[in-house]
Parts: structure tokens; C-alpha cells; sequence
């Protein structure tokens, strides 16, 4: 049987452990797509990139497990196609590949809202180990930096920006921090210890969306 797997992220790494430590039936043949250039890694612990964690630290796949379990893995190559009917997966770098059975494990992506610049250099989302690389060199290049989304991983990241010594300003629609999670007290208080994490370095500023509106 052909098995193809888009994604080989926490989710598509799981499931592959779980197939391979199957002891009963025929193993299948067995195809990752992942349209990132490395293999699955630890995205919760992402940021702890920036404290000095490597690529490799945050890996979640042990050495030499794709050979051992002669799992074809194509790194960098995204699946752009599905051919339903003939049962193909074509991707980016023109490889068909036919299955039997295909796992779609794609995860998600940033939602970026539709503001103009959003695409000009220097504005980034945060998700693969890829962003943080171009946050940090862009970083050494600037002076301030700007954090839309004051939810956890918008936090996460102004903390991280702090960190890489730029004066740090977030930006949140909502009238607190961590809106979903948070009444407006527990706002406040979170604000607060916030400001105390990243104030030293620069003078935190959260800015509601009619604040915003006035830019
Ligand atoms: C900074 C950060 C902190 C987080 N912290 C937490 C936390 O504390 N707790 C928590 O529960 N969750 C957290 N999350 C969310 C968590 O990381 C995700 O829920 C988890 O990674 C989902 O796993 P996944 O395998 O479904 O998707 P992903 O990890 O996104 O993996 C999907 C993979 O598929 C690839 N892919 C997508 N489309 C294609 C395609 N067409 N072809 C080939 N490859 C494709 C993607 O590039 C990616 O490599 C955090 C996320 C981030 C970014």
C-alpha cells in the first residue's frame, strides 16, 4: 500500500511514530511531503530559539529515523495538487505521486490581516524556525520593533524582541491583552507583569485599535 503524508509537522511526526510502532500487517510505503526545509521540530518551544535553543534542539524527529523505517521524506517540496480520481500528488517540484491512502497533516497558517504593507520587507509572521531566523537578522538591523496580536504568541514574540534589545510596541485590537483567555482585571494585572518583563530595555506600549486607528 502507498501512503502519502502532507505535512511532517508535531502532528504528521506523531502519526508516523504511532504507524511505524505498529507491529501487525504489511508496512506500507511510505511518502512525506513537507514544504519546510527541515523535519518536524517542537514549534510550542519555538521561541526558545531566541534563549539559544538550536534547530536541532528542537527537533522532534531521532537521527536516522526516515532511513530506518525507509520513509521517503521530501523536504522543501509542497504539495500543490490532488488528483482525487487517479489518486496523485503533485507538488511544487514537479514530482506525481500516486497513493492509496493520503494523511493530510498541513497544521495552519498565520492569519495576516489585510493592511497595506503587510508584504513589504521587515513585516513578519511568527510560526517556523524560518521567521525567527529573519526576525533576528533583521533585528541587528533595527531599532524598534512592532507586534500586531496581543494574544499568547503575540507576547511571546514582544518578548522576544525585547530580548533582541529593540524597543517593543504591541498592538492589540482588543481593549486587553490575551482577550480570549482574560476578563479585564486579569488584563490589567497581565499588563502589568508585562510591562515589568519588558520594560527595562524600553518602555512597553500597548496600544488599543482606536489608538491604532490614530497612526
Ligand atoms: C510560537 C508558537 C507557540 C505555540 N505555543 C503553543 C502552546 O503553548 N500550546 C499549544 O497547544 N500550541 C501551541 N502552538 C501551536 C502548535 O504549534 C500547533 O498547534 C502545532 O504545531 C500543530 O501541529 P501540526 O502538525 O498540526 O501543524 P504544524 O506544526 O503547523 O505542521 C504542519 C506542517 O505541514 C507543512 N505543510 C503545510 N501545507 C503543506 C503542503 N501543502 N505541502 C507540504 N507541507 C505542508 C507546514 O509547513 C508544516 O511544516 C504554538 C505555535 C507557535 C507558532
Amino acid at each position: 500500500m502507498k501512503l502519502v503524508i502532507v505535512g511532517n509537522g508535531m502532528v504528521g511526526q506523531r502519526f508516523l511514530e504511532q504507524l511505524v510502532s505498529r507491529k501487525n500487517g504489511a508496512s506500507p510505503e511510505v511518502t512525506v511531503f513537507c514544504d519546510e526545509r527541515r523535519a518536524a521540530y517542537d514549534r510550542v518551544q519555538l521561541t526558545s530559539f531566541f534563549s539559544g535553543k538550536s534547530a536541532a534542539d528542537l527537533s522532534l524527529v531521532p537521527a536516522g529515523f526516515f532511513d530506518q523505517h525507509g520513509i521517503a521524506l521530501r523536504l522543501g517540496d509542497k504539495a500543490i495538487a490532488i488528483d482525487r480520481t487517479r489518486k496523485f500528488v503533485r507538488s511544487a517540484r514537479g514530482h506525481e505521486l500516486p497513493y492509496d491512502k493520503l494523511v493530510l497533516a498541513t497544521g495552519s497558517y498565520p492569519f495576516v490581516p489585510s493592511l497595506p504593507g503587510a508584504e513589504w520587507p521587515d513585516c513578519f509572521v511568527y510560526r517556523a524556525i524560518e521567521d525567527l531566523e529573519a526576525i533576528r537578522t533583521a533585528a541587528g538591523r533595527a531599532r524598534v520593533g512592532a507586534v500586531i496580536g496581543g494574544g499568547l504568541l503575540g507576547l511571546e514574540a514582544a518578548k522576544a524582541l525585547h530580548d533582541l534589545g529593540l524597543e517593543t510596541h504591541v498592538v492589540e485590537f482588543a481593549p486587553r491583552l490575551m482577550a480570549v483567555q482574560l476578563d479585564d482585571s486579569g488584563g490589567r494585572l497581565l499588563r502589568r507583569a508585562f510591562a515589568r518583563v519588558i520594560g527595562s530595555g524600553g518602555q512597553p506600549d500597548f496600544r488599543s485599535a482606536s489608538a491604532a486607528g490614530s497612526w
